[in-house]
Formats: structure tokens, sequence, C-alpha cells
């Protein structure tokens, strides 16, 4: 009877521990690897992937079943509660053992709890080992053996103490098993989207898989890596990795990317490497919190932000997820999300403050927004993220600190040429005005064939008044407590 290896969150062959258990456990009973995923939309409850993870996941999928034939196996994808699925596996092939790596979402680890006592039950093991992040969760600890709140001393902990073992590379051909179950056909997989089609620049910009992750790594290192530390704030440049869907579907390790970083010889761009690094930790970061405190995923971290009087300000959370606010910065962001399944860093910033604050719209209305249009949807990045804007996350960016869009466009984007590709409309107007385009002498607005209003909305909140709600109603959340 063949070993089963459960795919989860770890999409790739290479420096996958779990794996490399499973074909030694298969090796030393002289039998096989019999890879499977599970399409599960119950497990994770109101964490279901969203349409653009969805559309990732069928490219990956496909990506590592390549991989697993050209080794002469098979993957087999089966559809249904992870649980009753692989019980359901494990005794059509008799398998005795089930590997995986450790996911840390709240949902994932109540699953492993399940599947483990499921198995358990007709007398199978599961077998899981890390292989997400670079350190497990608990593994990083105060003095005091507590979580860390707050990431510098976090980072500083993990900084000091970076994994520099050899990576395992992926078991040989003949590892896998074929033909022993079936599963569904590709067509069955059913995670493409039926409503909309992904524009050409989304198909351009995205190349699911581990040679497609190596590929943004390696662009990153020749092209971006020089320079980061400045121009990652750029959203008109092309000064990140993109990586954060690789990262996230397991396509690649951060144990790989710091591998091929040190192998790269990036020595003498130490300022960038460190602040690349840092960002990795963010990550980190954001896991290891998840994993402590698990209700962050939908609640704040702070408690005394469930007294924020937010807004149900339904049409102004409408005109945000459209990129029709009137602030230029704000809707190419949203733009740049809906076409392309990502934003740049400091544009997701710039847009969660604008929901938050500008509209006083929970925090939680534009996470949702955001796990079903991004193809890097991430429960710690994303819930981390908001919190951290919205002020209510564990080391969060303080209420008061409200962005002001326009002084963050002209500071950001400075020429202009990020908003005129995502909001074609303003695309003729001048730097100096591109972003606040109703502070423009109409004339000139009309010369270049603009009228607000009509061809691009007025701004649906004033800046200043905004901000005044703003700080009365953080007010009015103290005062509550
Ligand atoms: P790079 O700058 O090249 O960074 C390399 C890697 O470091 C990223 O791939 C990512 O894994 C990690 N990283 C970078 N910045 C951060 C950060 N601020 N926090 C945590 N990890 C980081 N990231 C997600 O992966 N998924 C999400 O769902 C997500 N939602 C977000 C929501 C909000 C409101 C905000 C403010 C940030 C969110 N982020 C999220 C973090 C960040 O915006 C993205 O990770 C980053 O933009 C990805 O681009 P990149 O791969 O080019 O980043």
């Amino acid at each position: 009877a063949p070993v089963l290896y459960w795919f989860r969150q770890d999409l790739r062959l290479a420096d996958l521990p779990a794996l490399n258990a499973a074909a030694q456990a298969a090796a030393d009973s002289g039998t096989t690897v019999l890879p499977c995923f599970i399409l599960d939309d119950a497990s994770p409850g109101e964490w279901a992937l969203g349409e653009a993870s969805q559309w990732w996941l069928h490219h990956s999928l496909l990506s590592l079943a390549e991989q697993i034939t050209a080794k002469g196996g098979e993957l087999v994808v089966r559809r249904g509660r992870s649980d009753e699925a692989l019980a359901q596996l494990a005794s059509e092939t008799g398998a005795g053992r089930v590997y995986c790596s450790q996911a840390y979402e709240p949902w994932n680890r109540e699953l492993e709890a399940r599947v483990g006592k499921q198995l358990e039950a007709q007398d199978v093991s599961l077998h899981t080992l890390p292989g997400a992040l670079l350190f497990a969760p608990g593994d990083i600890l105060n003095q005091s053996g507590e979580a860390f709140k707050v990431f510098t001393p976090f980072w500083r902990r993990c900084r000091s103490q970076l994994p520099t073992d050899k990576l395992a590379q992926p078991p040989g051909d003949g590892a896998f098993a074929a033909g022993v179950v079936s599963g569904l056909a590709t067509d069955d997989w059913d995670l493409l989207p039926k409503q909309w089609q992904p524009s050409p620049e989304w198909q351009d910009m995205w190349s699911p898989g581990t040679s497609g992750a190596a590929r943004a790594l390696e662009t990153f290192i020749e092209r971006a890596l020089e320079g980061y530390r400045d121009d990652r704030d750029k959203p008109g440049v092309a000064g990140t990795s993109r990586l954060s869907p690789h990262l996230h579907w397991g396509e690649i390790s951060p144990r790989q990317v710091l591998a091929t970083l040190r192998a790269a010889g990036t020595d003498d761009l130490e300022d960038d490497r460190e602040k690349f690094l840092a960002e990795l930790g963010w990550r980190e970061f954001n896991q290891h919190l998840l994993y402590h405190f698990p209700h962050i995923d939908a609640q704040p971290f702070k408690d005394d932000f469930r007294n924020m009087p937010w807004q149900a300000n339904e049409e102004g959370y409408r005109a945000w997820c459209q990129g029709r606010t009137g602030y230029p910065i704000v809707d190419a962001g949203m733009r740049e999300l809906w076409q392309t399944g990502f934003m740049h860093n400091r544009v997701r910033m710039i847009c969660a403050s604008f929901l938050t604050k500008h509209l006083l719209v929970p925090w939680q209305w534009g996470a949702k927004w955001f796990w079903d249009t991004l193809v890097d949807a991430d429960l710690a990045n994303n819930s981390g993220g908001w919190q951290w804007v919205a002020g209510c996350g564990a080391d969060a960016s303080p209420w008061f600190r409200i962005f002001n869009p326009v002084l963050q466009g002209k500071k950001f984007d400075p020429d202009g040429d990020y908003v005129r590709r995502w909001v074609p409309e303003l695309a003729a107007l001048p730097a100096r005005h591109i972003h606040d385009p109703w502070d423009m002498p109409p004339m000139l607005l009309a010369a270049e064939g603009v009228e607000l209003g009509a061809d691009y909305p007025h701004p649906i909140v004033d800046h200043k008044e905004a901000r005044e709600m703003a700080l009365a109603a953080y007010q009015e959340r103290s005062a509550g407590t």
C-alpha cells in the first residue's frame, strides 16, 4: 500500500520536509508516495477561497501535476471535506500513513486535528511537519516565554538565527505512485471563474507554479533588489518581487528565497537585502501572531476597538470597491486590484486607510473584498495588514495617523505614472494635478478632455471633514471603554 501525501499550501517538491519524510517512509517499506490534493470548500468556513485564489490554485495545481507526472507519478485531486476524502483515500488504497505540511490558519489547525482523529479511527497515522515558514510558531518567544507582540524585537530574534541548513532535494523519479486510484479530471476542478475572464494584464503578470516562482525571484534579484529599500514604496516602479502568491501557496519557501539570495552573492546590497528580509519577517510575524491569537482573523487584536463606531456605509464601500472614490491614487489601487489580482503594498495601505478612516467602514469589509480579489490572499497577512492600517493590530500604525491620499500620491507617485496607468481618464493631466484634479482650473481640465462628475467622479468625501470625523469616532471609542 502507498504512503499518502496530502498537498495543502505547499505546492512544490523541493525543500518540503513532510514530502521527504513521506518518501523516506515509502522507500523504507518498499512502496511509493501517492500525492493528493483535496478541493475542500467546507472546512475553511468563511475563509473559503476567493475567486482570484481559485484561479491561482487551478494553474498552480496544473503545474504541480505536471512535475509529478514528469517523475512518473500522478496527482490525485478529489473534492469533499478533507477529513472524509482522506479517510476514503486511505481505505481505497490501504495506506497506513498520511503526511502533510503544517498550515497555521485557525481553521487549518482544527482541520489537521480532525483529520488526525478520523484517520486514527481507522488505524492510519497522520504525520505533520513544518514547511511554510522560517521558524515554527512557538519557537520564537520572548524572555517570558510568550509570543512577541512587537515586530522589531521579534525580527531581531529571528534575524540572529536564520536557518542555514542545506535544503532537501525533491524525491527522485519513481518515488510517486500512479494509476492507483482515480481523481477528478482537470475540467471538473471547477476552479476557474465563470462570470469573468482574467484581463490581459492579469495573464501577462502571473505564472503560477514553482518555475514561475523561481523566475519571479531571479528577475527580482537581477532587476529590483538593488534600490529595493526606496523603490519598494513607489507603485509606478516595478520595485518589488511579486512573490506573495507564490509564497502563500508554498510554491517557493522562504528558506529557498534565503538560500537563493545567499547564492546570488548579494553582500554588496546589504541595505536593500536587509529590507527585503525584513518584509519576509513581517510575513513571519503575521503568521506567528495568528497562531498565538487565532481570533484576529476577523476580530481586532486590541479589544477596545470592539467599541469603534464604524459605519455601515454601503454606498461608500461600493464606490471604493469599484475605484470610483474621486481620489486618483485610491481609485488606481482598487482598479489595479480588479484588473490584476494584485495591489502594490503602499497603495494597499492608502486604500485601506481611506476605507477605514475616511469612510469609517469596518476593516473587515475591506479585508473581505481583498480576500476575494487578491491572488495573494493570505489570512495572516491580510488580517494583519488591515489591522495595522486600522490601528487595532498588535504592532499597528496609530489610529490618528490618517493618510492624506493626495499627499501620499504626490510623494510616492510623483510623476503620476501609476495613476495614469490605472485611471486612464486622467492620463492627460499634468503630474502637478493628477492627484488632485479638482484643484485644477475647470478650463484647463476641460482642455484635457476631463469633466469632473462626468468623466471622473468628484471626491466622495472631503479629506479635512473626513479626518475630523475619524478622529471624533476614535475619541468616542475611547470614551466607551
Ligand atoms: P515584496 O516587497 O517583494 O516582499 C517580499 C515578500 O515579503 C512578499 O511576497 C510577502 O510575502 C512579504 N511581505 C512584504 N510586505 C509585507 C507586509 N507588509 N506584511 C506581510 N508580509 C509582507 N500580503 C499577502 O501576502 N497577502 C495578503 O492578503 C495581504 N493583504 C494585505 C492587506 C493590506 C491592507 C496590507 C496593507 C498589506 C497586505 N499584504 C498582504 C502585505 C503586502 O502588501 C504584500 O505582501 C506585498 O505587497 C506583496 O508584494 P511583493 O511580493 O511584491 O512584496
